[in-house]
């Protein structure tokens, strides 16, 4: 055996810092550095084919064309596209995406974005309508989480309103409590974004774990806090499980040590409100928490609007003016901008006020009841199947995993059955987050039905590689994270080729 494969085998038995070290060393041989580089390229190659369907079928622009194409011709493509990718998700095949999709919605949503298209907060003076969607926005979605003297802003989406809030946090506690080495807590199981944030704006990022029902370990997290901690993270659910932190404990610590507490409730925002309503049991998540000083939530997702707008919110103004930003020397202007963007699209934010004001209380009320039901007909059926197990306890995100098959060939083989879901790892299991496309006649039980099929092919044919099984099998794995990152890289710069 090569040295290089020796390593590889053994190298997962060092601890983490270790590997690193190890990893940084071995990139520089140049013939690992081959080595890998062709791996790479083989796994890209597969992965070509798939991620631009349209290059035979389609014109390419890789510059502009010398003169300007027809509108018609263009609107025809357009169309055609759509036509390709269009039915996967509109017929409930695709886990969260595209969470409310009735052909009603949509169309009233698109008559509102083009009345509205060519608005722009930034420039107040010449909408005023803009920011009157958008004070009305953040005040509706304070309202429903109890805030009555919150405030907040409209941002992009859930990143957006999660890196705002941990910047608003460092830059608060740098003032009031003059931290220089700012660090957050927040468990495994919280979202991307924030890890994003650490990296964006130098916070450390101290992360806590877990039980295998995906709780989060309060003990770590009274350990973790220091003179250094700005802010506790706490998801009302978290993505990977749909499960909601113990944000009662986690908020009450923040509170004793006056640190922030954000609660993102990015997923969850407009769910749990109408489910506690419902009569489900719903644990405390919002502003009746007196230690909850922030949240997150978008409306994007079931708050029914189109995709590019969420909702931050602060328990005071004193807070939030840590998120603004301001200029005096300019000389464009005295300048102020809210949030990360200058420019906005006021169209968002219009299309965002209609989806609120048309579905109004009783709307989302009902959207939730149907979720819910399905939610329950879905974990009902899968709690019968032996190679199944669900991972904790949730309401509308479902996380399963198997002891006895690999997880992530059923997830491939629904995939062939038309079916997008999600692949997560540490633990190795998938999940569906349900949308109102899963609440149409026929489709929770084609779902579990195909569940079944998918179960039945993967223990009568062990020997299938997959394609993509082994990837994710990999990169759960893998002790060497670089390479892993270094892949993830590859497929970015795989999305922006022509
Ligand atoms: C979706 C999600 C986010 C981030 O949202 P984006 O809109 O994709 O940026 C953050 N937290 C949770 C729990 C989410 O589900």
């Amino acid at each position: 055996m090569k040295i290089e494969d020796r390593l590889m085998k053994n190298i997962g038995k060092l601890p983490a810092p270790m590997v690193a070290w190890v990893e940084k060393r071995m990139k520089k041989i140049p013939a690992f550095r081959e080595k890998i580089d062709k791996e790479y390229d083989g796994v890209m190659a597969e992965l070509e084919s798939s991620l631009k369907p349209y290059k035979e079928s389609y014109p390419v622009f890789a510059k502009l064309p010398a003169e300007g194409r027809d509108r018609r011709e263009i609107l025809r493509e357009l169309e055609s596209l759509r036509e390709h990718e269009e039915s996967q998700w509109k017929d409930g095949f695709v886990s969260g995406a595209v969470y409310h999709g009735d052909a009603s919605h949509i169309e009233f949503l698109n008559q509102v974005y083009a009345l509205n298209s060519q608005s722009n907060p930034l420039h107040a003076d010449v909408w005023p309508s803009a920011t009157k969607f958008e004070a009305e926005i953040v005040s509706m979605t304070a309202n429903m989480l109890h805030g009555e003297n919150a405030c907040g802003t409209v941002s992009s989406g859930g990143t957006e309103s999660i890196m705002l809030a941990m910047k608003t946090y460092r830059d608060w506690a740098r003032e009031m409590k003059g931290v220089t080495k700012p660090e957050m807590i927040a468990p495994v199981t919280a979202h991307a974004a924030f890890d994003k944030a650490s990296q964006y704006f130098g916070i450390k990022m101290v992360k806590v774990p877990v039980d295998a029902d995906s709780h989060t370990d309060v003990n770590a997290v009274r350990k973790a806090i220091n003179r250094n901690t700005i802010v506790i993270v706490g998801s009302a659910p978290n993505f990977p499980h749909g499960v909601i932190d113990p944000i009662q404990e986690m908020s009450e610590l923040a509170r004793q040590h006056n640190i922030g507490f954000h609660t993102d409730a990015c997923l969850g925002g407009f769910v749990l409100p109408w489910a506690e309503k419902l009569g489900c049991d719903v644990p405390a998540f919002d502003f009746r928490l007196p230690g909850v000083t922030s949240i997150s939530v978008d409306t994007h997702k079931y708050g029914y609007a189109a995709k590019g707008t969420s909702v931050i919110l602060y328990r005071s103004k004193e807070l939030r003016h840590y998120q603004y930003y301001t200029t005096t020397e300019w000389p464009g202007g005295l300048y102020f901008s809210p949030t990360f963007a200058g420019s906005r699209p006021g169209a968002l934010s219009a299309a965002c006020w209609a989806a609120l004001t048309s579905i109004g209380e009783q709307g989302y009320m009902n959207a939730t009841k149907k979720i819910l039901e399905t939610a329950d007909y879905i974990k009902a059926e899968i709690k019968k199947i032996p190679e199944l197990r669900i991972i904790g306890d949730s309401l509308f995100v479902i996380a399963f995993a198997s002891d006895s098959l690999d997880i992530y060939k059923v997830l491939e083989a629904m995939g062939h059955k038309k079916w997008s879901l999600n692949g997560l790892h540490k633990p190795s299991c998938m999940h569906i987050a349900l949308t109102l496309r899963h609440t149409e006649p026929g489709v929770k039980e084609r779902f579990i039905s195909d569940l079944k099929l998918a179960l039945d092919h993967v223990k009568n044919h062990p020997e299938e590689k997959g394609g993509m099984a082994p990837v994710y099998g990999m990169a759960a794995t893998m002790p060497m994270r670089g390479l892993v990152s270094d892949m993830l890289k590859k497929y970015l710069d795989l999305i922006f080729k022509v």
